[in-house]
């Protein structure tokens, strides 16, 4: 079953890829005919039975997949030495399938990896949670004044008018392929998304942009629900989107979950406690 689905995956990531153009961009960085990595694929498919032990602020990971350089995917320069860029195969699927998707449509666009986990998951300094493979810091989709892709060094901060802080030339929060970043997320089967933490301000631009583009009501209160600002965080998060999958379905009971357990969850959902169940009229688990 799970096999099954991350093939799909697999397969519908290969596809977007060889749909996608050709970039151009002028950070610096190689062309990608330079590029060594294999665009579009989990680095090390063999380790494709993923595991998330316990909780994301408790827990490890076994057999978790490496999230690489592709056509579609850069690493924060920041973080590219510590090599915590491991996830659930759930995981790093869904971004690579969001990632993908906005490359498709804006040529040029990269995702920013910043920190997922560790190759075994457990604590990491600086972070409450990302111990069990669920976890994911991606950088936001920025544009210079022109319009062209714009590649950060590190994380930056934007303000509520969109435009970064701190920066001498005008550099954007992309609302199109931030929200197009969301959307593919929300809509993709490959796993249960729970939360992506972001700012007050920042969640505001992604649903008046969903509303601007018509996406349908259900998808917008979904996001509306998804996208948080983070709790009692020193962190405001709007320098980043922190991503979050519930447990993957096979990876229940060993992998630990609470709430909140969103309506538009399926009837078969493992993690789902007996209680949501009984309120939904179905049958006790035997
Ligand atoms: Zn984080």
């Amino acid at each position: 079953m799970k096999r099954a689905r991350i093939l799909l995956g697999l397969s519908f990531a290969a596809l977007m890829f060889a749909l996608s153009p050709p970039s151009a961009r002028g950070d610096g960085e190689p062309p990608l005919s330079e590029l060594t990595v294999t665009p579009a694929r989990p680095t090390q498919a063999a380790d494709i039975y993923s595991r998330s032990i316990g909780r994301p602020w408790h827990g490890y990971l076994v057999g978790g997949l490496r999230l690489g350089t592709s056509s579609s995917i850069r690493l924060l320069p920041a973080h590219r030495e510590a090599d915590r860029f491991w996830g659930t195969a759930e995981l790093v699927t869904l971004l690579e399938h969001a990632a993908n998707r906005v490359a498709a449509e804006a040529p040029g666009a990269r995702l920013t990896l910043g920190e997922l986990g560790k190759r075994g998951g457990g604590n990491i300094p600086g972070h409450r949670s990302h111990e069990s493979g669920r976890d994911a810091d991606v950088g936001f989709y920025l544009v210079d004044a022109t319009g062209l892709s714009f590649d950060e060094q590190s994380f930056l901060h934007v303000a509520r008018s969109g435009r970064v802080r701190h920066l001498e030339a005008e550099v954007r929060f992309d609302d199109e392929r931030n929200w197009l970043f969301v959307q593919s997320m929300l809509e993709d089967p490959t796993a249960y998304l729970k939360y992506i933490f972001i700012s007050r301000s920042l969640k505001q631009r992604l649903l008046r942009e969903a509303e601007r583009q018509g996406v349908t009501q259900e998808l917008r209160l979904r996001a509306e629900r998804i996208l948080q600002p983070p709790l009692g965080s020193h962190d405001a998060h709007d320098g980043h989107f922190h991503v979050r999958i519930y447990c993957p379905a096979d990876d229940v009971p060993g992998c630990t979950e609470r709430g909140p357990y969103y309506d538009w969850l399926p009837d078969d959902t493992p993690f789902l406690p007996e209680q949501i169940r009984l309120a939904r009229g179905l049958a006790p688990r035997g």
